[in-house]
């Protein structure tokens, strides 16, 4: 019996011996009292990547985000995000609890357009909230890892600062936008006031993310990080697993891509399949209305093969560095004869 095929999410990898010995040999220090010289190697390392002044490292991309909405809004104040971003349905209403904004959700599938955008936008009203950040997600995980190409992203960018807002960019998949369309990371980060990049994605480390911006923007992620607990001490540990999966995994996700659309071709033989084209390491499948999300997960465990439940009428399946070409194969083959046979 072969091991299970778990495609529900790229964050189910599991340090690879290198990236274990990386972390067991990493030089370190206290981060919060005087610096880690591993966690100051990846900051440089990031910020360089994305063009930024500073980069901060974190132990979430969660905890990035939120840090980020803190220190770029102002409590009692509005932030627009879209409906089915990670920051509004992932993060336990924190934009709330932890910065004291409300969130004006931009509606429409599957990601913000300069239309949805503009649907969003109040009419100026003394009365009405004021708003102070867009954020902006890419690659769109809700979309099935859907590329917003920076042409665009910098156009919603730009309606966001005719209004005065600040700009953040999660971009905890970023690296897959850059790989899938060779556009220059910093075509992307450069709309942004603040990016969170996240290595526990398809860069395969236990944890972590960063957040890079200007030295005062993560001047004040900072003191976020610090307050919501997020000051580490021998972080270098981690960070050094995020620098492997920098050093070895970043071209591994072109073939997370190509195993991606193998995927989704595969499954679209069945007719009674809807398949999202991937543009990346994600892909959607919407089912014919005869059949739930739980069945068919539930139909595949049975075979060894894990998805996620998306809604009652989608599946989606993340490839990543743990599933070969030959797992993903077979798990398509899984999926679209579930599909096929009901
Ligand atoms: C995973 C993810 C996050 C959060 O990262 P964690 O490290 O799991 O907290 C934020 N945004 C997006 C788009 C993500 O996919």
């Amino acid at each position: 019996m072969s091991s299970v095929i778990d495609l529900r999410s790229d964050t189910v990898t599991k340090p690879v011996p290198g990236m274990r010995r990386a972390m067991a040999d990493a030089e370190v220090g206290d981060d919060v009292l005087d610096g880690d010289p591993t966690v100051q190697r990846l900051e440089h390392r990031v910020a360089e990547m994305l063009g930024t002044e500073r980069a901060l490292f974190f132990p979430t991309g969660t905890m990035a985000n939120q840090a980020a909405v803190w220190a770029l809004s102002r409590p009692g104040t509005e932030i627009l995000a879209h409906d089915d971003s990670h920051l509004v349905n992932w993060e336990m209403a924190g934009a709330a609890a932890l910065a004291g904004v409300q969130v004006r959700l931009v509606r429409g599938a599957p990601r913000i357009t300069r239309d949805t955008l503009a649907a969003a936008l109040r009419s100026p009203s003394q009365d009405a909230p004021r708003c102070t950040l867009l954020a902006l997600e890419n690659t769109h995980a809700g979309a099935g890892g859907m590329v917003t190409p920076a042409d665009e992203l910098a156009a919603l960018a730009a309606v966001g600062r005719s209004m005065k807002l600040a700009v953040f960019l999660d971009g905890a998949r970023l690296w897959n936008a850059h790989v899938a369309t060779g556009t220059p990371l910093t075509d992307f980060t450069r709309c942004a006031d603040a990016t969170m990049v996240s290595f526990s994605k398809g860069l395969g480390a236990p944890v972590g993310s960063a957040l890079a911006g200007s030295a005062a923007v993560m001047e004040a992620a900072w003191e976020a990080r610090k307050r919501f607990g997020g000051g580490m001490r021998q972080s270098g540990i981690l960070a050094a697993a995020a620098i492997y999966g920098l050093d070895h995994h970043y071209d591994g996700l072109a073939e997370d891509h190509r195993n991606a659309k193998r995927f989704a071709s595969i499954v679209a033989e069945a007719p009674a399949a809807r398949v999202v084209p991937p543009d990346t390491n994600i892909v959607m499948t919407d089912l014919p209305s005869h059949l739930d999300g739980s069945t068919v997960a539930q139909r595949a465990q049975e075979q060894g093969v894990r998805f996620s439940v998306w809604s009652s009428s989608r599946i989606r399946a993340v490839m990543h560095l743990d599933a070969s070409a030959a797992d993903v194969e077979r798990a398509a083959i899984i999926l679209r004869d579930i599909i096929q046979q009901s």
